[in-house]
């Protein structure tokens, strides 16, 4: 029997009955307390053909979820070869736990057993939606109070696998000497988002760092303290110590002709900060050099920073750490709006209810 819409139970606020403090039940729905429920399958059953947010998540989970699922895989075995057993084993099973909190028309991640590695292609892809919607929440809590943007990437040459950690470590050594130092630089910045980005050249094998930085100024900037292309590749090389000039590029920030605000234009900067389409490549000879490189070059690094008035409104906004906290949804959710808990395992190469 399916249950009819006078039936139906509610799962979210505004669905005209009273709630209460959640009970969950053993199938792994959340009910308002109070409410008998007798049919249980008819009542999952109702969930599943008529809910759009299972309909939505049921998307994710196929389309998102499962690919970088199986990418794990690829990371486990290299870790492996390499001698990182602890590192295989967690990788091998990150993500196999997954927990929804799952309302009328919206879900929300609210556990699972992530790994954390540097190069898991699945905390790699929950980071960089945390830092996408942190990033956001934070350019426009700024954008009223006068402050502009502007994308400025400062590159150094590629190198070879062996130079890797010296290259992050000169990149990191500029970006402080450009930040602290230059006069020019303190004078028309209020502050910073840094986020490092490595691509590998599959043809020469060699490595490519370079830094994405969104910089707040004034609308002064644009008229009285403009800074050209050439000084800031020239500021760049300087603050480097570098004796080539480097590639630079800076650009104001402007979102793009039918977007709305500054989301798209903010996806542009909050890059994944490797691809791991770049490093889990189909080589037995390569895949376990990249990794090791990335590992090696990257390990303790941070790979996303913030300064001046972002640094203030990450703490206005009581923001989390996207590097070292949960990757799961963290902002509280509302006492009084009753959701469904749903819970996935990873079994047999799927994700199925559990
Ligand atoms: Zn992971």
């Amino acid at each position: 029997m399916r249950y009819k819409e006078k039936n139906r139970l509610p799962l979210a606020l505004g669905d005209g009955l009273p709630l209460a403090s959640s009970g969950v039940l053993a199938s792994g729905l959340s009910l308002a307390s109070g409410l008998e429920v007798k049919e249980n399958e008819d009542l999952l059953v109702f969930i599943n053909d008529s809910s759009k947010a299972m309909e939505d998540l049921q998307d994710v989970l196929d389309k998102k979820f499962t690919p970088k699922r199986v990418n794990l895989g690829s990371l486990s075995d290299t870790y492996f070869d390499l001698g990182y057993i602890k590192r295989a084993l967690l990788v091998a099973d990150c993500g196999s736990f997954l927990e929804f909190h799952v309302f009328d028309y919206a879900w929300k991640l609210k556990a699972a057993n992530f790994c954390k590695d540097r190069l898991c292609p699945m905390c790699n892809w929950r980071r960089s939606l945390k830092i996408f919607s942190q990033v956001s929440q934070v350019m426009n809590y700024l954008e009223p109070k006068g402050y502009q943007y502007l994308f400025l990437t400062l590159t150094l040459r590629n190198e070879p696998a062996e130079r890797f950690p010296d290259m992050i470590q000169s990149l990191f050594d500029g970006w402080r000497e450009l930040y602290h130092e230059n006069k020019v630089f303190k004078k028309v910045v209020e502050g910073t988002l840094r986020f490092l980005e490595v691509t590998i050249n599959h043809k020469t094998h060699t490595f490519h760092a370079h830094l994405h930085v969104v910089l707040a100024v004034y609308p002064d900037y644009f008229h009285k303290e403009y800074i050209s292309q050439s000084q800031w590749t020239e500021m760049w090389a300087s603050a480097s110590n570098l004796d080539y000039t480097p590639i630079v590029h800076i650009e104001r920030f402007k979102a793009k002709p039918g977007s709305s605000g500054l989301g798209s234009a903010v996806a542009e900067a909050v890059k994944y900060a490797m691809k791991d389409s770049d490093y889990l490549v189909d080589s037995d000879t390569w895949r376990p050099v990249y990794v090791e490189t990335l590992l090696r070059g990257l390990s303790g690094r941070r790979l996303f920073g913030k300064t001046g008035c972002f640094g203030k409104a990450w703490r206005d906004l009581k923001l989390g750490d996207p590097e070292a906290g949960e990757l799961t949804e963290d902002d509280q959710l509302r006492e009084d709006i009753d959701y469904m808990i749903v819970r996935y395992g990873w079994r047999n190469g799927v994700y199925v209810r559990i």
